[in-house]
């Protein structure tokens, strides 16, 4: 047999001691077999026994606005919450060329952090036009080499309240964005933009991704009418909503009511943790609230849900290195999830949880699927979100990405 390239020894997540590794097989851009020492012709690399888990996804990231820090600082009261009004005020000053570099620059780094794929939020709001998402849709064509890149077109500050927002958000969709969401918090009526969301899914047969229930009251959640819509229109499965802070604020009992609900109804979660750190409980001047729902309470309830990093340097997140196992690193301090279980689960919240999403069917380590890859200085998912562990290698449809020099302690 010819093989583009093979993996070898290759340690799996199911991998024991009984066969600790594989050789994987590449042709073509797609896994061609996974076996022991697989014989045929092709480039060898070798993974030295670490776990090679297939490539992470963002289910929930700005790229168009991130890096944005230069002209928009983080207010200097810490109570003060208002970071989508400032960036608002200068969305105007955005161009195609502007948000294209930016966004440019932080898609590399989730690459070079082990990043294939990833679901971008696209703000068309009237400021903004569709200048994000003209910048976007080339970003997508240019990097196709290195990730797949979904589009979730949506007005972040207001709809029904919005003169010319949903012209923009029809445009978008006429041009083929895949997803369409919002954001009801900053709504005047968070029902009607749910209603609106969701005509407009149906319109245009394409997926749900809301920003929703952010804050601490847990009187108006909105999940449940996102749960009604879906269920109603059968659009189960195509769901998911990001945030979900005040799920934080809910007592045990209703937060695993809750993950039956989402269940039933088949509406995922994105907790976005550093977002949710930085902003929630500035109401509170003491015992500051956390904000991060405990996705792993929803999943034991049979919910799914992800872990995605959302922004990074922009006034709502202003930290960020990309590195999506540091935020499930951060998650997992926060919402005191440790054991091994726990920590696999927070692996799989970057991988297949989120790959579900994204509805990549051919996501995973199978002969047949694309060969998205990353080799990893650990030998289990809960090693790498334990110890924040570094990906060595990458690898898009076969094609290696980067390779990365672990740093050597230099003895005297
Ligand atoms: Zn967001």
């Amino acid at each position: 047999m010819a093989f583009d390239l093979i993996l070898r020894n290759a340690r799996l997540a199911t991998s024991d001691a009984a066969r600790p590794s594989v050789d994987i097989a590449i042709a073509d851009g797609r896994i061609a077999a996974i076996g022991e020492r697989i014989a045929g012709d092709g480039e060898n690399v070798d993974a030295g026994g670490r776990l090679v888990s297939p490539g992470l996804v963002e289910s929930h990231f700005h790229l168009d606005k991130a890096r944005i820090l230069d002209r928009c600082e983080p207010p200097k009261d810490r109570r003060t919450g208002d970071h989508m009004k400032r960036t608002a005020a200068i969305k105007h000053t955005f161009t195609v060329e502007d948000i294209y570099t930016r966004a440019r620059d932080t898609l590399e780094q989730c690459v070079l952090n082990g990043v294939t794929h990833m679901r971008t939020q696209v703000e068309v709001d009237p400021n903004v036009g569709l200048r994000g998402f003209d910048a976007i849709e080339r970003l997508a064509r240019d990097y196709a080499w290195a990730i797949d890149l979904q589009p979730c077109v949506f007005l972040q500050e207001g709809w029904t309240n919005s003169v010319g927002g949903e012209a923009n958000v029809v445009a978008a969709l006429k041009r083929g964005a895949p997803v369409v969401g919002g954001a009801p918090r900053y709504d005047t009526d968070h029902p009607g933009q749910i209603r609106r969301i969701f005509a407009l899914a149906q319109e245009f047969n394409v997926d749900v991704d809301i920003h929703l229930d952010g804050g601490y009251t847990t009187h108006d959640l909105d999940i449940f009418q996102v749960c009604d819509i879906t269920d109603r229109i059968g659009w189960g499965g195509r769901v998911a909503i990001g945030h979900g802070s005040k799920y934080s604020c809910l007592p045990q009992a209703e937060l695993e009511a809750l993950g039956r609900r989402l269940a039933a109804s088949g509406v995922a979660v994105s907790v976005l943790p550093a977002t949710d750190l930085f902003n929630n409980g500035r109401h509170m001047e003491h015992s500051v609230m956390r904000g991060v729902a405990d996705a792993n309470a929803l999943i034991a309830q049979g919910a799914n849900c992800s872990i995605s990093t959302n922004n990074v340097m922009n006034p709502f997140t202003p930290f960020g290195d990309c590195s999506l196992v540091r935020i499930a690193n951060m998650y997992a301090n926060v919402v005191q999830r440790g054991t091994e279980g726990d920590l696999t689960e927070c692996f799989a919240m970057l991988t297949d949880r989120a790959a579900r999403i994204l509805r990549r069917g051919d996501y995973g380590i199978a002969a047949g699927n694309p060969a998205d890859l990353v080799v990893w200085n650990a030998k289990t998912p809960a090693e790498i979100i334990a110890t924040v562990a570094q990906p060595l290698m990458g690898f898009k449809r076969g094609r290696r990405l980067f390779v990365r020099e672990m740093a050597k302690l230099l003895q005297p």
